[in-house]
């Protein structure tokens, strides 16, 4: 059963269609579990996306090797784009449901190049709540840790 919610009709994921090279990608690097092309997006020169090449919606869905093979992907290309754009940060984005901003239902990940004045943002509204409800929420994750 999906994690989050994905309307899109079978057969229609768009990153599936290019990993199979039915639609054109700018190719960066592959191995056996990832694929990592240009986003057509390009919120800054040298933006890439890491995504697994079975299809599986979100992080809740890719299997422990498709997530670790995910982040060494990302490493090695942030490494490439800092030596080829030599932008002053990278910023790593992930995203899962709709209400977590994910658009593509196909697991993915952002390597964007950050510049000072890029105009990006993610609100990041602090809550502060009491050490105790700190605790409490812990001990609810720890719970379902397995
Ligand atoms: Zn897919």
């Amino acid at each position: 059963m999906p994690n989050f919610i994905d309307d899109s009709p079978p057969g229609a994921c768009i990153f599936c269609r290019l990993i199979g090279g039915e639609i054109p990608a700018a190719r960066v690097f592959e191995d056996e579990l990832t694929l990592a092309f240009m986003d057509i997006g390009q919120v800054n020169p040298g933006h890439v996306l890491v995504a697994v090449k079975r299809h599986a919606a979100t992080l809740l869905d890719i299997t422990p090797d498709e997530a670790a093979a995910a982040m060494r992907t990302a490493r090695r290309v942030a490494l490439a784009v800092k030596a080829a754009f030599d932008p002053p940060g990278i910023t790593l984005l992930q995203a899962n449901g709709r209400e977590g901003d994910q658009t593509v239902f196909h697991f993915h990940l952002h390597v964007l190049p950050r510049h000072g004045d890029d105009g990006v943002a993610l609100s990041w509204p602090r809550k502060d709540p009491p050490r105790a409800l700190l605790e409490e929420y812990a001990a609810t994750i720890r719970r379902e840790m397995r």
